[in-house]
């Protein structure tokens, strides 16, 4: 089986670990401080903010800008639940905007025709580790008091005109086991600022900057020096990664037959491929050949998250027409770091056959 994700996970993680279980100071302390230094550094941010994992830091972020109940938060329908529920957790709503056709990644046009008085923020979705149109969405929000908070859960490492995304504001990343890089679970929040770092910090550990001062809610966010130590080693291999990632999606462009739609990449977007996906026509079949042939492939996502039963049961009937038609094509094929090029041409072997009887 040639699978959609595989952590990989050497020596270096190995003796990380074991370094940390034999100092036994195995909470959050000295490990952790160094992987938000050296993650900061990588983004270009001036604070990271390690936290139990990407829904976590996306919780933080919103905790930070007291968003609170009577508040709207627009994001894309096309994205995983995660990028949704924190909202929801801080008693304000989501207020879903449609995709573009062609990157996938949420439409500045939805988003222009969803604002209200009541837009507190906009989470946008780098989606598959493609960066967003950020100009045109920092253009829309500009003088409206609306603060943009980048999903970034799958973009670590992506860039937008030479700058890494997370480098210019607020920022969630995910070191889900499945993710460009991983600490099993575990996330990270990168901000230029000060107020923010610092509100995201209370937020993680309860609301406390002194000890057993409770200055405000907060809750156990926190992430393990196992955890860091890990993200240190993985860190360090991340751009190799990326590269991997890159060259096998490069080949599959190039040899998947030419009806088959991808993503079009945003003007100074580049693309880190956390995942490789197509649109076909009839997809559930295709998904069932890839997956018989030992392709393992996926539909990311069946279903845009206003269509599902907590957001349908919540009230939200609107039609967002191009996520929903996206929703009912799409399908990813595996190019993480451990696919070989007999596996590339293998893929692209099947998918012409899938093509072909198609047609
Ligand atoms: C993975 C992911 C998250 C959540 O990250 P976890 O670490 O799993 O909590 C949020 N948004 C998107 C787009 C993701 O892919």
């Amino acid at each position: 089986m040639i699978n959609i994700a595989k952590p990989l996970i050497g020596e270096e993680e190995k003796n990380a670990v074991m370094e940390v279980l034999n100092s036994g100071q195995i909470s959050p302390g000295k490990k952790v401080a160094e992987f938000e230094q050296q993650f900061a550094a990588y983004i270009g941010a001036k604070h990271a903010i390690a936290v139990s994992s990407g829904t976590t830091a996306l919780k933080a972020l919103l905790m930070a800008h007291k968003i609170k109940q009577g508040d709207e938060v627009i994001v894309p329908t096309l994205t995983f639940g995660a990028t949704v529920s924190p909202i929801l957790f801080c008693g304000a709503k989501p207020v879903f905007a449609d995709v573009d056709p062609d990157t996938f990644n949420i439409s500045t046009k939805s988003i222009q025709e969803k604002i209200s008085p009541h837009t507190k923020a906009i989470i946008p979705v780098h989606l598959y580790g493609l960066p967003c149109d950020m100009k045109a969405i920092t253009e829309i929000a500009k003088d409206k008091n609306i603060t943009i908070i980048e999903d970034a859960c799958q973009a670590h490492g992506a860039e937008y005109f030479g700058k890494k995304v997370g480098s210019e504001r607020p920022a969630a990343f995910s070191f889900y086991a499945t993710k460009n890089m991983t600490t099993g679970e575990g996330g990270m929040i990168t901000t230029n600022d000060d107020t923010i770092a610092k509100a995201c910090q209370r937020a993680r550990n309860h609301g406390q900057s002194v000890r057993y001062e409770y200055a405000e809610l907060g809750y156990n966010f926190r992430m393990t020096n196992i955890h860091a130590a890990i993200g240190m080693a993985q860190l360090k291999k991340l751009d190799s990664f990326n590269t991997a990632r890159i060259k096998n999606a490069k080949f599959l462009l190039e040899n998947l037959p030419k009806s088959v739609k991808t993503q079009k990449i945003t003007a100074g977007a580049k693309h880190i491929y956390h995942l490789f996906t197509v649109l076909l026509k009839n997809r559930d079949k295709a998904l069932q050949v890839l997956n018989e042939s030992g392709i393992e492939s996926n539909a990311y996502y069946p279903i845009p998250v206003h269509k599902t039963k907590l957001y349908q049961t919540l009230g939200h009937n609107e039609t967002l027409p191009n996520a929903e038609k996206i929703c009912s094509e799409v399908l990813s094929l595996p190019v993480h770091p451990a696919v070989t090029e007999e596996d590339l041409v293998y893929i692209a072997e099947v998918m012409k056959s899938i093509c072909e009887s198609q047609s």
